[in-house]
């Protein structure tokens, strides 16, 4: 039986060298903690009945947990899975401008908040708004860290303690926590649900109407759609009943495109642009979603109501940090320029020609021809934009399909394996084989998806 003696001592541990590595790389004192956080696991374990470790096993346990500590993270996975602005997988990754100016902005000291001309303080938004305005054609703009705050700022700022008018259509959840209700509720205004689920008229909005009312309130369905007998106040309608009743009104369009989605044969997506167009009074819009740009919320609208924004406690709260107003401005440059298809990486996938992908897909299917009891076929598929956009849109694509049940393997077990790769390589499961859609993988990395093949699927 073996006995709490058995087990090796701190000195031993470190006297045998098998940490020689890690030591050297961070401190000694760090390692001999972890060292006796492995001999405690140990010593409860052997309590219980377990055989004592031996010196290699503590300080092979050892290394693993250096590893995890100090692994750093979030890591890059290639996304194969077709959907471009994926969540889980950060959304939409950044044009090469827009990361260069993060780094640009994080390596050393900038003109934040600084007027470079007359040497006064400056306001971060500042290098924003004109851009923001001349891209809408609103006349103010406000960006903070993301399109929640921005929603719940623009409540509390102007609806707190008063009643909000909301469709009962538009009374959603959109993912992630984000429910119009509840924000509703944590600005301190008071919900007034209108109209039903699916139709709504300007009538309903215009009855609820009473001297405590604070604001419309329209939300973009983002990840559902109500199809059939349905109606919903166009925003121009509802801004003509808010100027004639001096209520202001408040839009939150989510994905905020501001290229036309149905130009790539996909719904058309509400723009900024038209919201402002309309005579919203506010509107809000995510800046990683179909902008193509790091996280943020913006809003444009008038300038009278931007100010009461900004004067609100919450705006210092919900500030925008630089790195992701430096790669904003960038992403927004490149809408300016005229460039946004081509520089930007979600509008290039979006816009790729389904032949181009085509190639790719063969070119991936006969990299992995010679791995035998593996069937790897081109077919036909669609690719989701996902990211709470244009729910249950799709473009259409062609994919890698691997069959390995002649291989006696699960597809779960191919997409582990995928993963298990190094970048991992995230795929999905349709009809009992594992697809892998080019149209999210970045050309360069065509070599690390056949290297994750290959391990997988060897
Ligand atoms: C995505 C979305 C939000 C939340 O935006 P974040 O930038 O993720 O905070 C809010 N409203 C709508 C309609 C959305 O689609």
């Amino acid at each position: 039986m073996t006995q709490l003696r058995d087990i090796p001592s701190v000195d031993k541990v470190l006297a045998s060298r098998l940490l020689e590595d890690e030591i050297r790389s961070f401190s000694r004192e760090w390692i001999v903690t972890l060292v006796r956080q492995q001999l405690e696991k140990a010593r409860a374990q052997v309590r219980l009945g377990a055989e004592a470790p031996s010196l290699e096993l503590v300080a092979e346990e050892t290394r693993r947990s250096v590893h995890e500590l100090t692994r750093p993270a979030p890591l890059p996975v290639i996304n194969a899975t077709g959907v471009v602005i994926h969540t889980n997988l950060g959304r939409a990754p950044l044009s090469r401008a827009a990361t260069e100016a993060a780094v640009l902005a994080a390596q050393g000291y900038s003109n934040l908040e600084f007027d470079v001309q007359s040497g006064r303080r400056g306001s971060r938004q500042a290098h924003l708004q004109g851009l923001l305005q001349d891209l809408t054609g609103a006349e103010a703009a406000l960006v903070v860290n993301n399109n929640a705050s921005a929603v719940l700022l623009g409540l509390s700022a102007l609806a707190e303690g008063r009643e909000v008018i909301v469709s009962r259509g538009e009374a959603v959840e959109i993912g992630g926590g984000f429910r119009v209700p509840d924000v509703l509720a944590q600005s301190g205004a008071l919900l007034v649900d209108v109209g039903t689920t699916n139709r709504t008229y300007v009538r309903d909005y215009e009855s609820a109407v009473t001297d405590n009312t604070g604001a419309f309130l329209k939300a973009h369905a983002s990840n559902f759609r109500v199809e059939g007998f349905t109606a919903a106040v166009e925003p121009g309608d509802l801004s003509a009943l808010g100027d004639r009743l001096g209520i202001p009104v408040l839009h939150d369009v989510g994905s905020g495109s501001l290229l036309d989605t149905a130009n790539y044969g996909l719904a058309h997506e509400p723009t900024p642009q038209e919201s402002v167009a309309a005579g919203v009074g506010l509107t809000f819009f995510s800046g990683d979603k179909l902008l193509g740009g790091p996280q943020a919320g913006i809003v444009v609208g008038t300038r009278e109501l931007v100010r009461k924004l900004e004067s609100h406690p919450l705006a210092r709260a919900f500030r925008i940090d630089k790195l992701s107003l430096a790669s904003l401005i960038a992403t927004l440059l490149h809408y300016r320029r005229g460039e946004a298809e081509r520089e930007i990486p979600i509008w290039r996938m979006i816009s790729t020609p389904v032949q181009l992908i085509e190639e790719r897909a063969v070119s991936w299917a006969q990299g992995v021809s010679g791995i035998t009891g593996i069937g790897a076929t081109v077919e036909t598929s669609r690719s989701a934009i996902g990211g709470g956009s244009l729910p249950g849109e799709t473009l259409p694509t062609r994919v890698l399909s691997v069959d390995s049940s002649r291989a006696g393997r699960s597809p779960e077990m191919v997409l582990k394996g995928l993963r298990e790769a190094n970048p991992p390589v995230i795929a999905r499961i349709e009809d009992d084989r594992v697809l892998l859609d080019p149209r999210t993988v970045a050309p360069e990395a065509d070599r690390q998806i056949l290297a994750a093949l290959h391990g997988a699927l060897k």
